[in-house]
């Protein structure tokens, strides 16, 4: 059986007061629901969540990393550091990154390798756009991206990562996968998995995001390979977020 984990992204929003104030109505919320759970938060803002969720069972983590360990790279954030910070999680090639910031699969793989490295779990983001759903691209896509990743790991890395499918023309946008769609995806994403290494493949936990809400989330995490969501918009209100870990 595997765990769910819920994951929220807070992508570049919050302050220290609404960073406090959600943090404290999550925690107060939070049952022993038999899930995992996390939030993935600016930069700037680890440090308030290391005094804040430490010793609690919300984990907390970094929405992305740098391939370099340290030294002349301004701007970066090492692997290393987010450690340094009580971080767990970090996401590794979110669409946002891969759209914006040109991130390549062979760099997202480079990255999920610096976080294994240096003891966290990378959370590795895949999914298509509607342009390549529409053109029948979607399983060479997503594929091509978990395999990137698959290459530059070992077999023993393998079962300590967590994969995220999060169709780009669903995130943000209202517009959730229908649970059929996203189970097809994440059992795509299991078999070329259990094509590396079965036993991690059955062990890993798929997240899906992309619109994923307190409504929609029994329904998504009913599916037998979706193992949890990966939360941006619902994830900013307690409320919201405490809805989806219920669901579980
Ligand atoms: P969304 O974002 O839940 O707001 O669609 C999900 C994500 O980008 O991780």
């Amino acid at each position: 059986m595997r765990r769910k984990l819920v994951i929220g992204n807070w992508k570049m929003n919050g302050n220290r007061a609404a960073n406090s104030t959600l943090l404290s109505g999550i925690l107060a919320g939070l049952n022993d629901f038999g899930a995992d759970c996390a939030v993935c938060v600016p930069a700037p803002y680890l440090a308030q969540c290391e005094s804040q969720l430490q010793g609690s069972a919300v984990a907390w983590g970094a929405q992305d990393l740098s391939v370099h360990a340290s030294g002349a790279y301004t701007g970066e954030v090492a692997a290393a550091m987010l450690v340094d910070f009580g971080c767990r999680y970090v996401l590794c090639g979110h669409s946002e990154r891969r759209a914006y910031h040109h991130e390549s699969n062979e760099l997202v793989a480079q990255k999920a390798r610096a976080a294994l490295a240096a003891g966290l779990t990378p959370v590795v983001c895949v999914g298509e756009t509607l342009e390549q759903r529409e053109a029948g691209q979607t399983a060479a896509v997503i594929g091509a991206q978990l395999q990137a990743v698959l290459d530059v790991l070992e077999n023993s890395e393998l079962i300590k990562i967590v994969v995220a499918y999060e169709p780009v023309w669903a995130i943000g946008t209202g517009k959730t996968a229908t649970p059929q769609i996203a189970q097809e995806a994440h059992a795509l994403l299991r078999a070329q998995l259990a094509a590396k290494d079965a036993v991690a493949a059955a062990s890993m936990q798929i997240l899906y995001g992309g619109s994923m809400k307190p409504e929609n989330a029994k329904e998504l995490m009913a599916q037998p390979d979706i193992d949890g969501g990966l939360i941006g918009g619902a994830a900013l209100k307690a409320a919201d977020f405490l809805g989806i870990i219920q669901a579980v």
